[in-house]
């Protein structure tokens, strides 16, 4: 049972801001509900003989509807019932910016009646009455998290209604031989004819291949949501933090700092193809020579416990050292597709692009030079390919982004390969469905 507050069967009028709060040009309040026109006109004062219309935006005062006062200048857009977000009566208050204006606004429209929306009450009621589908919903939260122009693009053809769309198609195929199976089961008396097995087999085996498709690149589209760990590892001193610096550098533009930085290593991200990867740099380590080295262990441990992808950085200029086999067997344990950069490739070099076989790790590597920006491109090339991000943009089947949506499709696999089980087994209907 869906709580109360966000029961909508009430029907009560709710508003909130809908932009983020801070100085800014102009702030949004928008008010859903039966009541949405009524409660709105009690906070604005505009010419007598005027009132809101249907898709039209007005300008108008402010006013607070206890003591009259006018305290804004704002554009008001009324949605009239069924087209709008939410399908209900939805007014949007554009007034200034900034905490005091839309603040000031808010307070108004709930002393005018209207109740504060939850978190996410807007998109629900879209959902409870029918206008967006579950997915939809969900693409809504993934559009305003987008972290890069691929990741929006996702997000937009999922509220668009694509992946909807497809598993409405397969749904159906599935209902539709369903259908055939149970008159099968029912009516085997009368004369309705058994279904053809052979033709059953086809048309499991082709609504397999759609769900396959689809789980094939929900790898992807998750790391396409959700951003690609990279854990930069090495020994201390070999240029993790310069590497890290050198490729935020070259993004510059686009770089924003990541929530959830631990106190011991820094995350960064950077836009790579449409991709966000998260760059985890365990350095900044201090202490005597022996603590130094098993912290790095430790902290390289931890950061390829929670990674999609290792960039190793060996020194070039030395020849290898104990700790760069530790932290390369890490990574093997941990067993994450991995990159090499052989950094400081300025100095008189020790090590060949060969190296990663001596350490056991088969990977690609790159030459680099962090201090000089040198190898920064290929480096940013080989992490994009390591994450395949040609098959995120090609995909002909709109992507999975989400944990939910990959997981009932691997139990409709599931289901679907003890259907086909069935049939090829020879069992009766009641077995298939
Ligand atoms: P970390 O401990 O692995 O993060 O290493 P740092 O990034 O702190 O670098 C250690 C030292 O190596 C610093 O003095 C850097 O300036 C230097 N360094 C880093 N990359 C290069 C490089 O490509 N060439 C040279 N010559 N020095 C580098």
């Amino acid at each position: 049972m869906l709580p109360a507050t966000l029961d909508t069967s009430s029907q009560d009028t709710i508003a909130a801001i809908a932009t983020a709060m801070g100085p800014s040009g102009i702030g949004v309040v928008r008010v859903s509900g039966p009541d949405a026109v009524a409660i709105t006109q009690k906070v604005i004062h505009f010419d007598a003989g005027r009132r809101l219309e249907d898709r039209l935006a007005t300008v108008v005062q402010l006013r607070d509807p206890g003591d009259g006062a006018l305290f804004d200048e704002a554009l008001v857009t009324y949605m009239a019932a069924p087209n709008s977000y939410t399908t209900e009566d939805v007014v949007e208050i554009s007034c200034h910016g900034g905490h005091t204006a839309v603040g000031t606004t808010l307070n108004a429209l709930l002393g005018a009646g209207a109740r504060l929306a939850s978190p996410g009450e807007f998109t629900l009621r879209a959902f409870l009455n029918g206008r967006i589908d579950l997915i939809q919903a969900e693409a809504v939260a993934d559009m305003v998290s987008a972290r890069t122009n691929l990741s929006l693009k996702a997000a937009r053809e999922q509220l668009g209604g694509r992946l909807s769309r497809r598993v409405r198609d397969i749904r159906e195929q599935c209902l539709g031989l369903l259908a055939h199976l149970e008159a099968e089961i029912d009516f085997s008396e009368d004369d309705v004819p058994a279904v053809d097995r052979h033709q059953a087999k086809e048309t499991i085996t082709s609504i397999i291949f759609d769900v396959r498709q689809a789980l094939d690149h929900a790898d992807q589209g998750q790391l396409l949501r959700t951003g690609v760990r990279v854990a930069i590892v090495g020994s201390p001193n070999v240029g993790k933090s310069s590497l890290l610096n050198a490729l935020l550098r070259y993004d510059r533009a686009i770089v924003t700092d990541t929530p959830g930085t631990t106190r011991d290593t820094l995350e960064e991200q950077v836009d790579i193809d449409g991709i966000a990867f998260v760059v985890v740099d365990t350095a900044g380590i201090r202490g005597t020579a022996d603590s130094v080295e098993s912290e790095g262990i430790n902290r390289a441990r931890k950061a390829l416990f929670e990674a999609d992808v290792a960039l190793l950085v060996l020194d070039c200029a030395r020849g290898l050292e104990e700790s760069d086999y530790a932290v390369a067997n890490l990574i093997i344990e941990h067993g994450l597709p991995a990159l090499a950069a052989l950094n400081k490739s300025d100095l008189p070099q020790q090590l060949s692009d060969e190296i990663t076989v001596a350490i056991g790790l088969d990977c690609p590597v790159v030459q680099t030079c962090a201090i000089k920006d040198h190898g920064v491109e290929p480096l940013r090339v080989a992490l994009s390919d390591l994450v395949n991000t040609d098959n995120i943009q090609a995909g002909n089947f709109p992507l999975v982004t989400n944990e939910r949506h990959r997981e009932a499709l691997r139990t409709a696999e599931y289901h679907l390969g003890a259907s086909k089980k069935a049939v090829v087994d020879g069992l009766p209907a009641v077995f298939m469905g």
